[in-house]
């Protein structure tokens, strides 16, 4: 009987700094019958993420082998009961059209009528869990508090602006890369104040964005953004450490900031780094306290969808330039 093509991308070399289209390549591979336990799921969209830049690097993801990441199916042909045919599954063997799964590797996705599916990549997914953590277990977010998001126009960035704002938040600041995604900030998701960091020292904007100074630091970006929310952070403030967008394409060297990180003991903060799949257990407090939201549209997941598998990789590397606005996703198929 004849079987299926999927057409795969893998990557074939390693790059010195920023990536290029040339350490992937893609290829069609004939999907293999399916042995018992077994299921074939057609993909539907893919999440594009900052921490495949690291997978990049020697020591992550093996050359000319297949790869991972967050990817949303359904299934078109099984050989378990636990996947039926049209169920849609959550799994990480990503960068292909078709994939072979196991109900150990995948789950599936529940059912939030009126929430669109790609959402379970982005608000109800690891991004939307990254910045739930951040606020609510690592910063400990209250009310009134002044925060300030870093890469606050991506996917883990607007979730934290709508999420802090639901939770009382008082004043919501963030930094991005262009005047019109700082405008995207205030005008549609609710920032109070938005800036470029291009602009001026990142020190300066801030201070003026936060004159009585920062509860709350989620920071995506790591170096200079750090360096300047550590100089106007409130004594006792909190930092939930995310993530350090600046340096992947460079974690051999070390960063050039913070140069304050001593300041940390001088007014008593607390910095505290964090993975998402360490706090999974917290997905169905966000699904309870998001999920109402989302569908009364107080919540609206912002997302730049890609269409188009053979995509796939300008959308990656788009997104490490900040070609995305909210989070990055690749339609496969309709
Ligand atoms: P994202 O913010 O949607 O996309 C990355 C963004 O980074 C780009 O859109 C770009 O936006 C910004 N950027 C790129 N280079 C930059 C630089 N040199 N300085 C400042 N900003 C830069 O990605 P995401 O998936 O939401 O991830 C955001 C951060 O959270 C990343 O650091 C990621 O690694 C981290 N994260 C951590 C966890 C965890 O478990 N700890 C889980 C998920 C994500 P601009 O146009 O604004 O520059």
């Amino acid at each position: 009987m004849s079987r299926p093509t999927a057409r795969v991308v893998h990557l074939v070399s390693r790059p010195t700094g920023a990536p290029t289209a040339g350490n992937f390549a893609f290829l069609d591979e004939t999907v293999p019958p399916l042995a018992p336990g077994e299921a074939l799921v057609e993909n539907l969209f893919q999440s594009v993420d900052p921490y495949m830049r690291e997978e990049m690097d020697e020591g992550g993801w093996a050359l000319h082998a297949p790869l991972e990441g967050r990817t949303l199916g359904r299934v078109v042909e099984s050989r378990t009961p636990a996947l039926p045919v049209g169920t849609l599954v959550h799994h990480r063997r990503a960068w292909r059209t078709l994939s072979v799964i196991t109900p150990a590797e995948s789950f599936v996705l529940p059912d939030f009528a009126g929430v669109p599916l790609s959402a379970h990549l982005s608000v109800l997914g690891g991004t939307g869990l990254s910045a739930w953590v951040g606020l609510t277990r690592i910063a400990r977010l209250r009310a009134d508090e002044t925060i300030f998001i870093s890469a606050a126009a991506g996917g883990v960035g607007t979730a934290a602006g709508q999420l802090a704002r639901l939770l009382g938040a008082g004043r919501i600041i963030g930094s991005t890369g262009s005047a019109a995604k700082a405008a995207h900030l205030t005008e549609r998701l609710g920032f109070d104040a938005a800036f470029d960091y291009h602009d001026a020292p990142i020190a300066d904007r801030l201070r003026e964005a936060a004159p009585d100074g920062l509860h709350v630091y989620l920071d995506n970006v790591g170096g200079d953004h750090l360096e300047a929310a550590i100089d106007t952070l409130r004594d006792h403030g909190r930092i939930a450490w995310c993530g350090a967008v600046a340096q992947y394409n460079n974690l051999q060297s070390p960063p050039p900031a913070p140069r304050n990180l001593y300041d940390v003991v001088g007014k008593s903060l607390r910095l505290e780094g964090f993975l998402v799949r360490e706090h999974l257990d917290a997905r169905p407090g966000l699904y309870d306290f998001l999920v109402p939201h989302l569908r009364s549209g107080a919540v609206v997941p912002d997302e730049t969808v890609v269409p188009g598998f053979e995509r796939v990789v300008d959308a990656f590397l788009g997104m490490l330039r900040g070609a995305n606005t909210g989070k990055m996703i690749v339609r496969l198929a309709e």
